[in-house]
């Protein structure tokens, strides 16, 4: 099979959709692969290390859209690329079609086969696409939040971890999932006093398990998270509920109570924020003072770290785009109904229910 990657055109998107070393995984199983020139640049690689993958560079977008069978990539299609995909041509990236019907209605009519990163499954209805960004940005949310800490940026003047004679930080992470998991870790490792919060006793259950006496794990009920809120220097917004907006559980006129400084890193701000008073912000301007409250509420995160992100992302994506290139889609699919759940569009139909009922589709 002839694969395509492109270089990301979305603003600010530096991921790329393979790696050289993805690259070369699939030109040793035979395949062909067209990588658009300067497409690693965002992550350090050039094109020598993809030529000396096996790669062909390509000088422009449109000769990789026009020669491919399969297009890698990280961003959703942009209108400029959408109207250069054809039919019977497979698109293997995030999609995220449920908001977006000007998308959907291009992929539809281009005819052409989508497979969405976000809907593909593993085994206990995970989605374990997604998995390797919420680890990212749960593990950079410490990072942005110490700095956040710190007086130039408006925050409190504390180390998270102390000094010898000085009592460390304490951080309150709310949800104990994915994300707030991999907060709790980061926190835990610089010396901070954690408290992880969250309302289902298996996810509370799994992290008092491991974190043992490093960690205090809390029930997520009002007064318990009221209390964990006030008390902290930094608190991590970290909960989802599938396919729903962020619950809001710091309501604004519990920022009077909080610490002057304090810090709120709302990394739910993608599904709407889990903090009254957030609103979505860029890597350009990460912060805003709001109640004398600190607020980090950055959308996409983990473009920040765009190398170890991409190569995060390549551990999860590249099996599968093995599979499909080797196997072909159809008997990839077949065979394997967790690929299969990530079929979102295909031959001028919506395929994906979620997507369908929610954009007025027919299956
Ligand atoms: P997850 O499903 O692994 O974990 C979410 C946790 O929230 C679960 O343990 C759940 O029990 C808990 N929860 C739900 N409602 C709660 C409540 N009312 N109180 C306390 N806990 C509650 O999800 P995840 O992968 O950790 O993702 C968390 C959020 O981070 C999502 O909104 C996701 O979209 C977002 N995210 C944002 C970025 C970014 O760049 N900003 C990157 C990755 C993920």
């Amino acid at each position: 099979m002839r694969i395509g990657c492109p270089r990301e055109i979305k603003n600010h998107e530096y991921r790329v959709g393979l790696t050289p070393e993805s690259a070369f995984e699939l030109t040793t199983h035979g395949h062909e692969v067209l990588i658009e020139a300067g497409a690693g640049e965002g992550i350090g690689a050039a094109d020598a290390q993809y030529r000396q993958a096996g790669a062909a560079i390509a000088d422009s977008a449109a000769d990789i859209f026009a020669a491919c069978d399969m297009m890698v990539k990280v961003k959703e299609p942009q209108p400029e690329e959408r109207v250069q995909l054809r039919e019977g041509q497979i698109l293997y990236t995030y999609l995220h079609l449920a908001p977006d019907p000007a998308q959907t209605a291009d992929l539809v009519k281009a005819g052409v086969t989508a497979i969405a990163y976000e809907t593909v499954t593993g085994p206990g209805g995970r989605l374990p696409l997604l998995t390797p960004m919420s680890q990212v940005a749960g593990r950079m949310s410490i990072q942005a939040g110490a700095t956040a800490l710190e007086k130039v940026h408006g925050g409190r003047g504390v180390l998270l971890g102390g000094v010898p004679g000085v009592m460390p930080g304490k951080v309150a992470v709310i949800g104990g999932g994915v994300v707030g998991f991999n907060a709790a870790q980061m926190a835990v490792g610089l010396g901070a006093q954690v408290t992880i919060l969250d309302r289902n006793p298996a996810v509370l259950e799994t992290v008092g398990t491991h974190f043992e006496n490093r960690a205090a794990t809390r029930f997520a009920n009002r007064t318990n998270i009221y209390e964990s809120v006030c008390e902290a220097d930094l608190v991590i917004g970290a909960v989802l509920i599938p396919g729903a907006a962020a619950p809001k559980l710091v309501a604004q006129e519990t920022l009077k109570d909080m610490k002057r400084g304090a810090v709120l890193v709302d990394v739910a701000i993608d599904q709407g924020g889990c903090f009254d008073t957030s609103h979505p912000t860029t890597h350009d301007d990460p912060t805003y003072v709001q109640d004398g409250i600190v607020h980090y509420c950055v959308a996409n995160m983990p473009g920040a770290v765009a190398r170890t992100s991409t190569y995060a992302l390549n551990n999860v994506t590249l099996p599968h785009a093995l599979r499909i290139a080797d196997l072909g889609w159809q008997e990839a699919m077949r065979t394997d109904p967790h690929l299969a759940a990530g079929l979102n569009v295909h031959a001028g139909h919506v395929t994906y229910p979620a997507v369908a009922q929610e954009l007025g589709y027919d299956l």
